[in-house]
């Protein structure tokens, strides 16, 4: 089954890769000549998700191609900053989507809070013969007192998973592939997908 992935973040492609059995083929964006930004204008990290799923599918339709399609969105939830950044978590600092500055903004938010908490929470929608369907997976952790590690992407360098003591940027990519939000929604869709 060809299964198109509809992210052009060079991270969360290699995650996902890593993870998806090669009985499925994955494709690209750029496979099938999407190469603009997808707009994201939901209200919630399921509506953006739900919307880059739609837009893909959309475009296989009209190419003929009976693939699936999956779609990812995903947010950093702070517990003091009631839920923040969320579903603006790549803009939090702008529009430029700065890892660096967003980084740096969230740390100013915290500062004056003793609770860190934080969840990294996923939606990623499947559609597949025209269904649509959604598989949630979350971590919780909490918010280091400043950067560390230089491995994976966006608020890695911030997240601490509960449990462990390292962020997800000092973490090798292989263990914070096996219990990443992502990870876990992603095992969802494939055990959907083998169920089928
Ligand atoms: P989106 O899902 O592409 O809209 O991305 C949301 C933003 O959340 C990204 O730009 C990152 O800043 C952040 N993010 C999502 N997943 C992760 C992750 O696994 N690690 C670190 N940051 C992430």
């Amino acid at each position: 089954m060809h299964i198109v992935f509809a992210s052009a973040n060079k991270n969360k492609i290699q995650e996902i890769s890593a993870l998806i059995p090669s009985t499925y083929k994955l494709v690209s964006l750029e496979d099938i000549g999407i190469t603009e930004d997808i707009p994201e204008t939901g209200l919630t990290i399921k509506d953006n998700s739900e919307i880059k799923a739609r837009y893909v599918a959309e475009v296989l339709i009209k190419k003929k191609l009976p693939w699936a399609v999956i779609a990812d969105d995903s947010g950093l939830e702070v517990e003091a900053l009631n839920g923040e950044p969320g579903v603006y978590s790549a803009r939090y600092a702008g529009m430029q989507k700065n890892d660096t500055a967003n980084n740096k903004k969230l740390l100013d938010e915290l500062a004056k809070f003793t609770n860190r908490k934080a969840i990294f929470v996923t939606t990623i929608t499947l559609i597949l013969n025209n269904q649509i369907f959604f598989f949630n997976g979350e971590i919780n952790g909490t918010i280091a007192l400043e950067p560390k590690g230089i491995k994976g992407f966006g608020y890695d360098p911030l997240f601490i998973p509960q449990g462990y003591q390292s962020t997800f940027a000092e973490l090798e990519k292989d263990v914070k592939n096996k219990i990443s939000h992502r990870a876990i929604a992603l095992k969802k869709v494939i055990q959907y997908l083998n169920n089928i």
